[in-house]
């Protein structure tokens, strides 16, 4: 990490948008809210990089860590698909954008013998509300805030 969450919060503050939006920063958050737990301020600062990072993509800047945003895309795209998450075809699908097929293949094997991935994925029976979430995203990015109802 370049600035750490206070860091990032900092270059918020002083309005340095394409610092915030370019760094790595951003990309490294988990999500794990233990600085949004602990900060003096009350701040959200996990869903402050989550909505940096939402950010960082619509406005198409240099992506620090592309290889956590194609993950992030992997994932999005499963979500989208079947309303859960299908680990092991987001996995596969991240290699392939990742062009790095055989990396971490013996991991996935061993997941694979105990069972820790499923080989279909699980759907839900009502997508719709899910798509609905995905196209008033999309029509945000195209900057028509009117969601489609
Ligand atoms: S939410 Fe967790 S991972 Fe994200 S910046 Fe805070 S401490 Fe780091």
């Amino acid at each position: 990490m370049t600035y750490r969450p206070n860091g990032v919060i900092r270059l918020v503050q002083y309005g340095l948008k394409s610092e915030v939006l370019e760094c790595s920063d951003i990309w490294f958050c988990m999500g794990c809210n233990t600085c949004s737990t602990a900060c003096p301020m009350a701040i959200d600062i996990a869903a402050v990089m989550s909505a940096l990072r939402e950010i960082a993509i619509e406005e198409s800047v240099r992506i620090a860590e592309p290889g956590i945003y194609n993950f992030h895309q992997e994932v999005l795209n499963s979500i989208y698909r079947y309303g859960r998450t299908h680990k092991l075809e987001i996995m596969m699908r991240y290699k392939l954008r990742q062009r790095d097929l055989f990396s971490d293949m013996d991991m996935g094997l061993r997941m694979l013998a105990k069972r820790k991935l499923d080989l279909r994925p699980s759907k839900i029976i009502n997508k719709t509300q899910i798509r609905k979430l995905f196209s008033a995203k999309v029509q945000k990015a195209k900057g028509n805030n009117d969601a489609p109802s």
